[in-house]
């Protein structure tokens, strides 16, 4: 099934371009709307015309992760490069705003739907910085079949600043939760955060690298690390442009849902127990919207993705292997250890959900 064919590979964290594009070559390429740019080679829908979001900074929407594109006086910063084959298509939007180089590449995870087309940039730049987390360096490098154009220039731990002045960029890596490296991108000249996938769609993060609880305290140190610098935009992974009530939220949320997971899980209720408890707090009713959003790439409902991650708490408290598997899309076993979710909780959206997607 197409839509499984896409998670699947999104959710191999060590897997690169490459490999990802082998994987999606197997499938027919989405069809191409009208005054679309050139078809990406992958089944994600094609990236849009560039957004303005605010001041020097735009976004480039579709062909995998948002790419975020910061205009400095002498060249442009590009955070994310989409799955591979969206190059000639990143370039053509930039062109419309400015002629200036490519200087730097920021990558926020090792995911291919955010690395993947880094290698067309740096041909035609050959000395583009290319700045990533030790751990997005260390997931990409450890894929026997990755491309190592993706990989890069320069490397930091937990904490880079690029530039300086108005023109400054500071980078975080505040743990281990979407992925092991995941970077946080602020623009303190515009008051903006780019989430990396550790936000995408307003719903609680995917967990492929396992982790309830690591993502928890990722974003609650996130939120502490950059509160002073009087964030007001907060730019999804994929999706939306939010803002830092959301972010704030969703702190609480990934903070709550292991809560709430922990108390159902030592009471032997099963993993809805939890969620039900979630449901009590208005401030949550976001995060747990029952419809797929408009143009979602994949993924599920917020709700969905809820009891997802209800299921890898249990899968942590129960110390077995979280991750992928049967808590990251799959209900868990009905054994006394589990009690096990509903299948309905956790599966993917059918066509009918799709089609009634709501508006962006
Ligand atoms: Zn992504
Ligand atoms: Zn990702």
């Amino acid at each position: 099934m197409k839509f499984k064919a896409i998670l699947a590979f999104l959710v191999a964290g060590s897997m690169t371009a490459t490999a990802a594009a082998q994987q999606t070559g197997a499938g027919a390429p989405p069809p191409r709307p009208a005054g679309a740019p050139a078809a990406p080679r992958s089944m994600l829908p094609p990236p849009e015309p560039i957004e303005h979001i605010t001041g020097n900074v735009y976004k480039i929407f579709g062909g995998g992760g948002n790419t975020l594109v910061v205009v400095q006086h002498d060249g442009v910063i590009l955070v994310d490069t989409k799955m591979p084959g969206n190059g000639q298509a990143i370039m053509d939007e930039v062109r419309k705003i400015t002629d200036k180089p490519i200087k730097t590449i920021i990558c926020t995870h090792s995911h291919p739907d955010h690395t993947g087309s880094t290698d067309f940039i740096r041909e035609l730049y050959p000395n583009v910085r290319i700045v990533m987390s030790e751990g997005t360096k260390a997931e990409l490098a450890a894929n026997p079949q990755g491309n190592p154009k993706l990989l890069p220039t320069e490397t930091y731990k937990d904490r880079l600043t690029i530039g300086e002045g108005d023109e400054r960029i500071e980078l975080f890596h505040t743990g281990v939760g979407h992925t092991g490296g995941d970077t946080f991108v602020v623009v303190p000249a515009a008051k903006l955060l780019f989430m990396g996938d550790v936000m995408a769609w307003n719903m609680a993060p995917f967990l492929p690298a396992g982790g309830a609880t690591a993502i928890a305290v990722e974003t609650e140190k996130l939120v502490d690390a950059v509160k002073d610098m009087g964030i007001q935009i907060v730019v999804e992974g994929h999706g939306h442009v939010n803002d830092w009530a959301s972010l704030v939220r969703l702190s609480h949320f990934n903070r709550a849902l292991v809560t709430a997971a922990k108390a159902a899980y030592d009471r032997g209720d099963p993993p809805g127990a939890a969620v039900a408890e979630l449901k009590r707090n208005p401030e949550f009713a976001p995060l747990l919207d029952t419809h797929i959003k408009k143009g979602l790439e994949y993924g599920n409902t917020p709700l969905a993705r809820a009891h997802m991650n209800v299921n890898v708490a249990y899968t942590e408290f129960a110390g077995e292997q979280a991750g992928f598997g049967i808590a990251n899309g799959a209900p868990l076993p009905a054994t006394d250890k589990h009690k096990g979710s509903d299948p309905k909780d956790t599966a993917p959206p059918t066509p009918e959900m799709l089609a009634a997607a709501v508006a962006k």
